[in-house]
């Protein structure tokens, strides 16, 4: 959460860029201040992709004012002005804020730094309170900053938006600027480079462009995609290399309905609080052999008010004990009516499904490890605003597995999940990655802020699995504490695109405490009943994310064996002769299950080209008069041109090879 306190702890983990960047916002409120000198600063951290600060001030500050900005901000830079540290008490601290003193150039006398002063009394007892000075700029702050403003190499100022202190809608409205700095002026550039290619290869764009899918809002609903032909193309080569991927290492596929009834999620912890947010609001079933009995008790219930009414309505003698029997009667009807009627709810998961597969059958040592795979749909309330073309969806096809083993093969199945991920690393072209290990904080475990299953013992022994399994197979990872999931620790499997912009592929989870929830046991050879472990893994993460990210990575120029058009037969004119030789192959392709289509159009040349081109046809096999001579065809490649004739029997291997292999 951006509003939450970093501690200590976080600060000192700072990058070298946060600090840059951090620094950079103080820098930025020392030119504000100097054009403004009345502004009040809130917070300014660093961000993933820069830095920002809230101010409270009169003016407006519009793109219009960033040069303005952005001058004073260079005087600053260039004045090379050290970050100085500077301990304070607490009194001084209070004393410097009423005067206005801090976030400011100059006491401000009659205009007290009154967000400083909030975030002051947010300093728990005991932790040193610090000030970093730059020329005439202090702030309340606990660093960490770069030695001196020159060691901002580059920046720009991005855009202005409205926020809230600490979040708080109740509370006053600032004006949040954002910036970005860099280490230097190439890497700024690259930086601005990138996001505008990320423009050009901006998902929504090219799917539309493509015919991927649609998001009907009007009639299906925001957040719930339509896979047009083409995108379920692409859709189904995905799973079909995640089947054969899943099949080659030993998983088992399962199906599982899309909803279920509301104990389900109540065993496995999501409900009734923990994910209740996330999922959609539940679904009353009333079964028919219910609904006999439930307008029988409607009908009494109509008779016992009738009855009621004639009797308060009717003398003062009244039978009183009659009343409460009736009254008792009423009650005891709705609370049976309630009871009728079951709570069923979409899934927003598949592992619980996946859990009670486990528990239909007795499990013996035998079984494990036991790995359960489905392409499973998922449901995520997501809010409306949040919702965004593929990337937040409320649908979600999901490349999920469960896996249970036991201790003893955990750090193998562990393992061979990483590797999978490698090979898919490969097929997609992914050359940077890295796996972030989340792990447990040992102090939240018990009291008021618990956030972890309490069984130091057992996050202890997989964490150290998991850790020991990351070194041994040299992969690329890093350990980030207090982040794990409630159950288990988990790695985070980060990817960057050709284009160099970040993305979550998906996660790994270990989980040692649901399967014990569900009551999950296997028979061992000494006859005794244990819990399995889980491991929750989804490599290609969902279908909407996933393709999303490959429209960016691939700017829609997809592979061969994933482009929803992959050949295009195209006579050089409609000549009969032409179209009689060109037939064959078509039926030949198709009859592969290669997804192909022809031009035998008069259209002229250029223009069937010209067209194809645009649908981004992964390959055009062009057909003329020499070729039909030679018994070849002439090969063109998307955005690539002409690459040659050649005899058709080698074309058409080496299309079905190549699709076969999945080549990139
Ligand atoms: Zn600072
Ligand atoms: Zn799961």
């Amino acid at each position: 959460m951006e509003n939450e306190r970093k501690t200590l702890d976080d600060r000192a983990k700072m990058t070298e860029l946060e600090r840059i960047r951090h620094s950079c916002a103080h820098v930025m409120a020392t030119a504000i201040l100097r054009l403004w000198p009345d502004a009040q600063f809130a917070a300014g951290p660093p961000v993933e992709s820069g830095f920002y600060y809230d101010v409270d001030l009169k003016h407006r500050i519009a793109p219009d004012d960033f040069p303005a900005i952005e001058a004073e901000m260079k005087k600053e830079i260039k004045a090379n002005n050290v970050f100085e540290k500077i301990i304070v008490t607490r009194e001084q601290a209070m004393k410097d804020s009423e005067s206005g003193r801090l976030g400011g150039l100059t006491e401000r006398p009659g205009n007290p730094s009154k967000f400083k002063l909030g975030n002051l009394e947010a300093i728990p007892e005991g932790e040193p309170i610090s000030y970093y000075k730059n020329g005439d700029f202090i702030d309340l702050c606990a660093g960490p900053h770069v030695m001196r403003t020159g060691n901002i190499g580059a920046f720009k100022l991005t855009s202005v938006a409205a926020a809230y202190y600490k979040g708080d809608e109740k509370g006053p409205q600032l004006q949040r600027i954002y910036g970005t700095a860099f280490k230097n002026k190439t890497q700024l550039d690259e930086y601005f480079k990138m996001l505008e290619e990320a423009k050009r290869r901006d998902h929504r764009k090219i799917g539309a462009e493509m015919g991927l899918f649609a998001i009907d809002t009007e009639y299906v609903g925001p957040g719930l995609p339509l896979w047009l032909p083409r995108g379920t193309a692409i859709v189904e080569e995905l799973e079909k290399l995640a089947k054969e991927t899943e099949f080659a290492a030993g998983y088992v596929r399962v199906k599982t309905p899309h909803i279920a009834k509301e104990k389900l999620y109540l065993t496995s912890g999501h409900l009734p609080v923990l994910y209740k947010e996330s999922m959609f609001p539940a679904m009353s079933l009333l079964e028919e052999q219910d609904r006999a009995r439930s307008e029988q008790l409607t009908r009494r219930k109509f008779a016992i008010v009738d009855d009621l009414l004639k009797l308060k309505s009717g003398p003062a003698t009244a039978d009183p004990e009659r009343v409460k029997e009736l009254e008792r009667e009423a009650f005891e009807i709705a609370l049976e009516q309630d009871a009728l009627g079951e709570k069923y709810y979409l899934k927003a998961m598949n592992c619980p499904h996946h859990h009670r597969i486990f528990a239909a059958e007795p499990r013996s040592y035998r079984d494990l490890p036991l790995r359960l795979a489905e392409y499973g749909c998922n449901y995520r309330y997501e809010q409306s605003g949040e919702l965004f073309g593929l990337m937040r969806v409320r649908s979600l096809n999901m490349n999920d597995a469960h896996i249970y083993c036991t201790e003893d093969q955990f750090a193998a199945e562990f393992n061979a999940v990483n590797e999978m991920y490698l090979k898919y690393f490969k097929i997609f072209g992914f050359e940077k990655y890295v796996m972030r290990f989340s792990t447990h904080d040992p102090a939240r475990l018990t009291g008021d802020n618990a956030k972890f299953v309490n069984q130091p013992e057992l996050w202890k022994q997989t964490e150290d699995m998991v850790r020991n399994t990351l070194k041994n197979s040299g992969i690329n990872y890093v350990e980030v504490p207090n982040e794990a999931a409630f159950y288990g620790p988990k790695i985070d499997v980060q990817v960057w695109s050709v284009i160099g912009r970040e993305f979550t592929l998906a996660t790994n989870q270990v989980d040692f405490a649901v399967p014990a929830r569900f009551g999950l046991t296997y028979r061992d050879k000494d006859n005794s009943n244990k819990t399995p472990l889980c491991i929750h893994r989804a490599p290609l993460g969902t279908h909407e994310r996933f393709i999303g990210f490959l429209i960016e990575h691939y700017a829609g120029n997809f592979p061969l064996w994933l482009a929803p058009d992959q050949v295009r037969v195209i006579t050089l004119n409609d000549d009969e002769a032409l179209i009689n030789y060109a037939k064959p192959i078509v039926h030949e392709l198709r009859a592969n299950f290669v997804r192909v289509d022809s031009d035998f159009s008069a259209t002229p040349f250029k223009a069937k080209i010209a067209d194809a081109e645009q649908q981004r046809v992964h390959t055009m096999l062009v057909i003329g008069g020499r070729d039909l001579e030679a018994g070849a065809v002439s090969v063109r490649l998307h955005g690539k041109g002409n690459i040659g004739a050649r005899p058709k029997g080698e074309v058409v291997a080496d299309i079905l090879a190549a699709i076969k292999e999945r080549r990139a």
